[in-house]
């Protein structure tokens, strides 16, 4: 008998036909007042209009103008005429047996982008993509074997959240407890090389009339585009993760070409200056261990030691390598992994090893995207 693959739910979301050109997801308070003003609303009723539009669409994860119950039944229809606040076709609704969840998503020109949600205990985390592919080619990364297609929108980055809350069945938006409650940009895609698009979004999903998180609950990944990473801590102000991966400029530069261009010391000392402005919050470095290059005793306390030089608060976040097919690496032993988060740890910095979360449905660090195009190619064929 044939049988679906492990975690693919029917998709529930009805096949909205969502037009970027129309949709007021994603702009800011004012860019919605001014569409409004362009098509007619009087100009002393902008400001208040945008605002209950701004509600309905992030507080109350409303879908269609039709349910913004507090606005005239004229003035809804001429919405309508002119603009959208739909959502993107849903292609893939994934669920893991570890709870893991992904969404693929597809926009009017064909791109698709995935989004994953990671359960756990006290919070639960959104990792959200900002391009379509990445122009940077880090060895051991899937997403790097494809060339970058484009940036996202501020409206895609914003879409996923909103996507994510709607198959969480989390509107309104609550105050506390929220299923979706941290949301770092670790998905496909190098988010400074989005900086304006990806600033926008967030600051979006921070404004205190909406969604209103943190910028303590987002965390921003960058594999160290070293100019940017100032800019990050000025304009965004949000937790930062730095794909560190490699303790000498050679090694490192062999598995992220974008080393050559900005070296370990140059990325440390704007780490340094990034965690001053910001009053010492701690920067996440994300290591990737991968058998046989950098996953060595003296690796781990040239680690500790580079931390200490550049005195940066920090703690450490080990991924031992997802392999993926055609990838040259392997994994290290588990006995391997152990040893070189315990020599962190016992000279005081924490240093987790990050548990692979939604393997299954191919949500793992590094899988995403083309591993998805497959399975979905498999999984048409056994249907
Ligand atoms: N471009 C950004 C954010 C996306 S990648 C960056 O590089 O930081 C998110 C994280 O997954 C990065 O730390 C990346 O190095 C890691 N990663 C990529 N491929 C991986 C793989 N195959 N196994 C484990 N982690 C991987
Ligand atoms: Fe791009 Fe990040 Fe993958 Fe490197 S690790 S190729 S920067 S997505």
């Amino acid at each position: 008998m044939k049988t679906l693959p492990l975690g693919v739910e029917p998709v529930v979301a009805p096949r909205h036909t969502f037009d970027e050109s129309r949709s007021l997801i994603g702009l800011t308070h004012q860019e919605v007042g001014e569409k409004l003003k362009e098509i007619g609303v009087p100009e002393k009723q902008c400001r208040m209009r945008a605002q209950q539009i701004w509600h309905w669409i992030y507080f109350r994860g409303a879908k269609s103008f039709d349910e913004m119950s507090n606005i005239s039944k004229d003035m809804r229809e001429k919405l309508k005429q002119h603009f959208d606040v739909g959502r993107p076709e849903i292609i893939e609704n994934l669920i893991s047996k570890d709870g893991t969840r992904k969404w693929l998503m597809k926009f009017p020109d064909g791109q698709e982008v995935e989004t994953v949600f990671i359960p756990e205990e006290d919070r639960g985390t959104l990792c959200v993509s900002s391009q379509v592919g990445c122009t940077l080619t880090c060895k051991f990364c899937h997403t790097g074997t494809q060339r970058l297609v484009r940036n996202l929108t501020p409206t895609e980055i914003v879409m996923q959240l909103l996507v994510a809350r709607d198959y969480l069945n989390e509107w309104p938006s609550p105050s506390e407890g929220r299923l979706v409650s941290t949301i770092v940009l670790m998905g496909m895609g190098e988010p400074l090389y989005n900086f304006e698009n990806v600033k926008k979004a967030m600051h979006i999903v921070m404004d205190d009339n909406g969604i209103n998180l943190s910028r303590r609950r987002i965390t921003l990944s960058t594999s160290g585009v070293v100019p940017e990473i100032y800019r990050c801590g000025e304009e965004m102000g949000v937790n930062l993760a730095i794909s560190l991966h490699a303790v000498d400029d050679k090694t490192r530069s062999e598995i992220m070409p974008i080393n050559n261009k900005y070296p370990i010391d140059q990325l440390l000392t704007a780490c340094k200056n990034y965690a001053g402005i910001k009053n010492s919050r701690k920067i996440t470095f994300e290591y990737i261990l991968l058998k046989d290059v950098n996953d060595s005793d003296e690796d781990a306390l040239k680690l500790v030691k580079l931390i200490r030089d550049y005195q940066i608060p920090a703690k450490v976040n080990l991924i031992p390598f997802n392999p993926w097919p055609g990838s040259s690496y392997e994994r290290p032993s588990k006995t391997r992994v152990a040893k070189f988060s315990d020599i962190i740890f016992s000279k005081g910095i924490s240093a987790p090893i990050r548990t692979t979360r939604g393997e299954d449905i191919l949500a793992a660090c590094g899988q995403l995207k083309s591993e998805s195009e497959k399975a979905r190619k498999y999984s048409n064929k056994i249907n």
